[in-house]
C-alpha cells in the first residue's frame, strides 16, 4: 500500500474508534415527505424543506422554465457574466421581505458565511459568537483573522460581560448569532442582543437559515443572512442589509467574487418559493404547529421553531432509538458529537407540512 493509503486507513480506523466515522446513506425522495433508505419506505423527520416547497408544482414549473430558457448552469461568476435579471429580481424580493435596502446572493449558506465574515472584520477587530453557532460561522471567523470569543448559548448577559471586558482595544466588533439554532431549535433573544450591540457599538450578523420559511421575518438593524436551501426548498443563499454594505460585499466577499453564480433553475425555484410563502404564511406555520403539538404531548418545553431535539445523551442509545423508529417506518436522524457537544447526542425532529397529528402520535407512542 502507498503511504497515502496507509495514512488514511489509519485515520479511518481512528475515526471509527472515536465513533466519529460517518457514512453516506443514499436516500430517494418519494413525495409527500416520504423517503427510501436501506430499501425501506420511511416518513422523514430529517428534511429542512419545512413548507414542502422543493417539489411544489409552481416551484418545479418555474425551475423548468428557467432550465429551458437559460440552460443548466450560469456560466460565470456574478462579476463576469453570471449575474442575471432573475437574480436581480430575487435579490429585490428578498430585501423587501427582510425590510432591508439591498441584498446579494451566494452559492450556499456555507459560502455566504465564509465570505461575509472576513469581508466585515479582520485583524484588529473582534468577533463575539454564540457558543452554538454553525460550523461555517466558525470557519468564516477563522478566515477573518479577527480575535474570537464565544458567549454562553443565548445568554445576552454573558455577551454583555464579554463586551465590557474585550470590546475596547478593538476597532470593530461583530456579533454572530443564529435566528433559530440548527441543532436545538431555540431562537436567539434578538431584541436584547441588538440593544447590547448598539450600546457597545458592535455589528450583528444573524444567520436565519432555519427561520426563513418557518417564522415571520424579524426586522432590525443587523445584517440578515439566510439560505435558499432549507425553508425555500431550493439552493443558494442571500445576505440582506444596507446598500453600502451589500455593495461592499460584491467587491470583497471572496466566495462571491471567485465562485460561479447559482444555476438559473435554483434562482427561479427560490423566487417562486419566496412568493408562495409571502402569499400563504400558513403554509410555513404548519411545521411549527406540529412541533408544538409534539412538545406539548411530550411535556417538553414548547417548541420555538420546526426543529425539536430529544436529548438522549449517550450516542449508542440515540442511534438505537433512531433504528427502532426506522423499523416502524419513521426516519429521525440521531445527531452526535462532534456536531453536538459530548454526551448530548439526540434525535433531531424537523417537522414539516407533510406531518399531521396522527403521525406525531405514532412517533410519541414508540418513544414512550
Ligand atoms: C444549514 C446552515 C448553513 C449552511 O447553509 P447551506 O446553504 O446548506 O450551505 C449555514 N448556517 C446555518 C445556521 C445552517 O443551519
Amino acid at each position: 500500500m502507498s503511504s497515502f493509503e496507509t495514512t488514511f486507513s489509519k485515520r479511518l480506523e481512528a475515526l471509527q474508534d472515536a465513533k466519529q466515522l460517518r457514512t453516506l446513506v443514499s436516500t430517494d425522495y418519494l413525495g409527500h415527505g416520504l423517503i427510501e433508505r436501506h430499501h425501506k419506505k420511511l416518513m422523514s423527520f430529517g428534511s429542512n424543506d419545512y413548507a414542502g416547497l422543493a417539489d411544489h408544482p409552481e416551484v418545479i414549473q418555474a425551475a423548468q422554465m428557467a432550465l429551458d430558457t437559460y440552460g443548466a448552469g450560469s456560466r460565470a461568476s456574478q462579476l463576469v457574466s453570471g449575474y442575471s435579471a432573475l437574480m436581480e429580481t430575487l435579490e429585490k424580493e428578498l430585501a423587501d421581505y427582510a425590510a432591508c435596502e439591498s441584498a446579494c446572493l451566494f452559492g450556499s449558506g456555507y459560502l455566504a458565511n465564509i465570505g461575509v465574515i472576513p469581508a466585515l472584520v479582520g485583524k484588529g477587530d473582534v468577533i463575539l459568537a454564540d457558543r452554538l453557532v454553525h460550523a461555517c460561522m466558525i470557519d468564516g471567523s477563522r478566515l477573518s483573522g479577527a480575535a474570537f470569543h464565544r458567549f454562553y448559548h443565548n445568554d445576552h448577559e454573558h455577551l454583555s460581560t464579554l463586551l465590557e471586558t474585550h470590546r475596547s482595544p478593538y476597532r470593530h466588533c461583530l456579533i454572530l448569532v443564529e435566528r433559530v439554532y440548527s441543532m436545538d431549535g431555540d431562537v436567539a433573544p434578538l431584541d436584547n442582543i441588538l440593544e447590547i450591540a448598539k450600546h457597545y457599538n458592535a455589528w450583528v450578523l444573524v444567520d436565519d437559515a432555519h427561520g426563513m420559511g418557518v417564522l415571520p421575518p424579524h426586522h432590525g438593524d443587523y445584517l440578515h443572512l439566510g439560505t435558499l436551501s432549507k425553508g425555500l426548498g431550493s439552493y443558494g443563499a442571500y445576505v440582506c442589509g444596507p446598500l453600502s454594505v451589500i455593495e461592499y460585499l460584491k467587491s470583497s466577499a471572496r466566495s462571491l467574487m471567485f465562485s460561479t453564480s447559482l444555476p438559473p433553475a435554483s434562482v427561479a425555484a427560490a423566487l417562486t418559493a419566496l412568493r408562495i410563502i409571502k402569499q400563504d404564511p400558513k403554509r410555513m406555520q404548519h411545521g411549527l404547529d406540529m412541533a408544538r403539538y409534539f412538545t406539548e404531548k411530550m411535556r417538553m418545553k414548547m417548541a420555538q421553531s420546526a426543529i425539536v431535539p430529544l436529548i438522549i445523551g449517550d450516542e449508542d442509545k440515540a442511534i438505537a432509538l433512531s433504528k427502532r423508529l426506522e423499523d416502524d417506518g419513521l426516519y429521525v436522524p440521531a445527531i452526535r458529537p462532534p456536531t453536538v457537544p459530548p454526551q448530548s447526542s439526540r434525535l433531531r425532529f424537523a417537522f414539516s407540512i407533510w406531518h399531521d397529528k396522527a403521525i406525531v402520535d405514532k412517533v410519541i407512542g414508540i418513544i414512550k
